[in-house]
């Protein structure tokens, strides 16, 4: 400090008993001297450095945690809008990105809400659409049916379900059975690209008329109509007439036959008197296929409704005993009524009624030969329903026929019936009366033993 103004040294010293560092500056009053144990100072350094290292890691951390929030801010926005188009991708229209900012991701979120919100529209429109085919498929009496080019049906509605009884869901192959034979042979042409005519095909029993036509993506639509019951009825109706006509042709043939002789005029006059009483005979048998079959077809057009009153049922039961005992008593048959529980009025038509119950002891008295015919009117728990029940000890009729006797001239020995007069209709009539008041006709037999028919009138109104 003396030689340049200022001086420094680091040794031990001796007073203090430590490393020192003494700092010496010339005055002009003579000289300042401090000192400082080293100690001190290198506290002060490593107080330093820990300072700077903790500060240096804060201001790391910070810089850190900036950036990350910063990036988030840049990143989240482009984040939801992948979410948002995944899930309209997947399906979800009802999503749309929140983001409302300017600048290029602003705009694509715009984008994007426009595309979901046109996709939405489309969507529905298509939907729209699709649920107006499928109703007005649904609404056809038709059954329809398309094929691809491969034979799969690809769309079918729920007639063609119930026809073909087919129930998987679309695209299915068709059984590899007779359906799928005739559908083949049916489409055959259509897959070729030409139309075919319906034909009717014999599908499990049942008639199915098939038509198909070429579609112009390839493939064909069929459609189906079930035809069984019109052919049935058809069926019924030839076979009506044929026995019409059977039915009628016989006494017919008499007649004309008798009438021819008849102009001879050599005949003897008792046999004049047989040809006559032949002629009549079949005339009357005539007259009473005639009258049957107006009746049934007047039942069976539907015109007729039943002009309910409330008739007494034991002095109906007993008025129709009496008529038919002239019948009865000609073969020796015992004819009764049994009114043993107390059945009092029905609701029902008069005249109905009586010719259902005088057809069935009119029958009873024909197939029997000798023993009871009884009828019975009961209440049903006393409702105001009535069951008759006619019951004979007659040639009876076997289990088979059983269920058929109550169509149109069933009969079950033909010629016997026409012998003692039947005309194959009365219990057709029956049946139709019965059902007209909403009542049920049925029979129970045994062959050789006996005949019991029942019907119920419910007694209520139609
Ligand atoms: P039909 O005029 O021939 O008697 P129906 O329709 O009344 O015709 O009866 C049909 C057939 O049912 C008869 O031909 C007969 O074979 C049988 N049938 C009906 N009632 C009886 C009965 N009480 N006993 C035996 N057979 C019966």
């Amino acid at each position: 400090a003396r030689a340049g103004g200022r001086g420094t040294a680091r040794r031990h010293s001796q007073s203090a008993g430590d490393e020192e560092v003494y700092v010496a500056h010339r005055h002009p009053l003579g000289f300042v001297r401090v000192s400082l144990t080293t100690r001190s100072l290198d506290e002060i350094v490593v107080r330093a450095q820990r300072d700077v290292l903790v500060s240096g890691l804060l201001a790391m951390l910070g810089a850190v945690a900036f950036a990350a929030i910063f990036s988030r801010s840049v990143t989240r926005p482009v984040a939801e809008l992948r979410d948002v188009t995944r899930s309209i991708a997947e399906g979800d229209l009802t999503r749309r990105p929140s983001l409302a900012s300017a600048g290029e991701v602003g705009d694509l979120a715009l984008a994007v809400t426009q595309m979901a919100d046109q996709l939405g529209t489309r969507l529905d429109a298509l939907e729209a659409e699709e649920l107006l085919m499928h109703a007005v498929l649904e609404s056809l009496d038709e059954g329809l049916m398309a094929l691809d080019a491969a034979g799969r049906v690809v769309q079918i509605n729920g007639r063609a379900r119930a026809i073909l009884r087919v129930h998987q869901p679309v695209p299915f192959e068709l059984p590899d059975d007779e359906l799928h034979e005739v559908v083949s042979d049916a489409t055959a042409s259509a897959l070729r690209g030409e139309s075919a005519d319906p034909r009717d095909f014999s599908l499990r029993g049942r008639t199915v008329s098939i038509a198909s036509r070429p579609l112009s993506t390839g493939g064909a639509v069929i459609t189906l109509q079930e035809l069984t019951a019109l052919r049935r009825l058809e069926t019924v109706r030839r076979d009506f007439v044929a026995n019409v006509s059977h039915e009628l042709k016989t006494p017919l043939t008499v007649v004309s036959g008798y009438a021819e002789t008849l102009l001879d005029e050599g005949i003897a006059p008792d046999d004049r008197r047989r040809f006559v009483q032949a002629i009549r005979t079949n005339a009357s048998r005539m007259q009473q296929i005639v009258d049957d079959l107006l009746d049934l077809s007047r039942i069976e057009s539907g015109g007729w409704r039943p002009e309910l009153a409330n008739v007494d049922v034991p002095s109906l039961v007993t008025d129709i005993v009496m008529a038919c005992s002239v019948d009865a008593s000609r073969k020796a048959l015992e004819l009764r009524a049994d009114l043993s529980s107390p059945v009092g009025t029905l609701r029902a038509d008069p005249t109905a009624l009586q010719q259902v119950l005088r057809n069935l002891v009119e029958n009873a008295i024909r197939y029997t030969s000798d023993g009871t015919i009884i009828i019975k009117a009961e209440r049903i728990a006393s409702g105001p329903a009535v069951r008759f029940t006619v019951s004979d000890t007659g040639i009876g009729i076997p289990e088979e026929h059983l269920p058929r006797i109550f169509e149109r001239f069933y009969r079950v020995d033909a010629g016997r019936s026409r012998d003692v007069g039947g005309t194959g209709l009365g219990l057709s009539i029956v049946k139709h009366l019965v059902e007209a008041h909403n009542g049920d006709a049925s029979a129970r037999s045994e062959a050789g033993r006996g005949t019991t028919v029942t019907v119920v009138f419910p007694g209520t109104p139609v």
